[in-house]
């Protein structure tokens, strides 16, 4: 079985470490909506969402 994803409340990485690899924080959530994908932290996306790195993000976290 694939490990759960868990999504760092914080900062919305998905992780599967037990602390948020960005942010170092360990609250994190198994409860989210949507998947976006960073490749570009210039970008429009990344800039409303006020991402950082690059990586994988939920858009909604519980
Ligand atoms: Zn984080």
């Amino acid at each position: 079985m694939a490990k759960k994803n868990k999504v760092c409340r914080n900062c919305k990485r998905f992780t599967i470490e037990k602390a948020c690899p960005i942010c170092k924080s360990n609250n994190m959530s198994v409860t989210w909506k949507g998947i976006v994908f960073i490749l570009n932290t210039e970008g429009e996306v990344a800039r409303k969402l006020n991402i950082n790195e690059e990586g994988k993000y939920a858009l909604y976290v519980e």
